[in-house]
């Protein structure tokens, strides 16, 4: 069995001035929503990204730096080699779900809301976006958005959507995935709300697989014990604090 499976490009979507999801030639069933993939670029490098569908795979990139630019500047017929998925993905529980996204964090949410809506369980989202040309396409459920600069949906961040919607009854699990700092505002928010809450993390990563130890955040690996977390996570002294950077030295958040 090759340990890296070769993927070409069907579809390139730019679905916002940051983030292209593409759509690949091969399914990947039985992958779950929070799981991720290690990608290698050959002569590039290999990074992780989250699974944002199924069947047929897709990836969500937002283009930051070298290797993501490099990513999302892939033209349809071009390659990829994969491996995975890999990580603790999102456990779905209770009768009323919420999602709560950040940028490209929105992606795998997506992914979530559809694996929700299969089993008969009923999600609301809200997606947040810095402006109207960072905000991520809506999910199949009820998708509120949320701008910092009111130039769509909500004038606020998520937590003012999330305000803002808090007469509907009530949610029996929150995910998350998005900037830390925002995720910890939303798990504050799940706690009061006396909600469960499950936060998707990133850390840089190396292996994938729990040997390397790059990604530790405290006792914890990123990769092998997450990347999915729930709300112990907020106890962890790296948390919102500080990640190890790509030459493995110790930065702040
Ligand atoms: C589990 C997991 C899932 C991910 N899913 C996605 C996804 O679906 N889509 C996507 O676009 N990206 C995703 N990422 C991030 C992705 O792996 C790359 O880190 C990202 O694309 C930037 O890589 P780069 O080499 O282009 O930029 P880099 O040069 O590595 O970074 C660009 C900028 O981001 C900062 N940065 C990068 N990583 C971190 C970090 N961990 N902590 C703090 N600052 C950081 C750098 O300081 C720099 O300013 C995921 C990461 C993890 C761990």
């Amino acid at each position: 069995m090759p340990i890296h499976q070769v993927a070409k490009i069907t579809k390139a979507e730019k679905e916002n001035e940051l983030v292209t999801t593409f759509t690949f030639d091969i399914g990947l069933e039985g992958a779950l929503p929070g799981q991720f993939l290690m990608v290698w670029l050959p002569g590039n490098d290999e990074k992780p990204y989250g699974i944002a569908g199924i069947s047929p795979l897709k990836i969500s990139v937002a283009a930051r730096g070298p290797f993501s630019k490099k990513f999302a500047s892939l033209k349809v017929g071009r390659r990829v080699w994969l491996r995975g998925p890999y990580g603790k993905g999102f456990k779905l529980s209770g009768k009323h779900i919420l999602l709560v996204g950040g940028g490209y964090g929105f992606a795998p949410l997506r992914f979530l809301a559809d694996e929700a809506m299969k089993r008969g369980i009923f999600a609301t989202a809200i997606c947040g976006a810095r402006s109207k040309g960072l905000l991520m396409a809506d999910a199949k459920c009820e998708t509120i958005l949320a701008t910092d600069d009111g130039s769509a949906g909500i004038k606020g961040n998520v937590i003012d959507a999330m305000k803002s919607i808090s007469g509907q009854g009530k949610f029996d699990t929150i995910y998350t995935c998005g900037p830390e700092r925002m995720m910890a505002a939303v798990a504050y928010e799940a706690k009061k709300a006396k909600a469960d809450c499950q936060l998707l993390l990133e850390r840089y990563m190396k292996c994938g697989i729990g040997i390397c130890g790059h990604c530790c955040m405290g006792e914890k690996l990123v990769c092998s014990d997450g990347p999915v977390f729930g709300f112990e996570i907020l106890e962890n002294p790296e948390f919102c604090k500080t990640f190890l950077n790509k030459a493995g030295k110790r930065e702040p958040l």
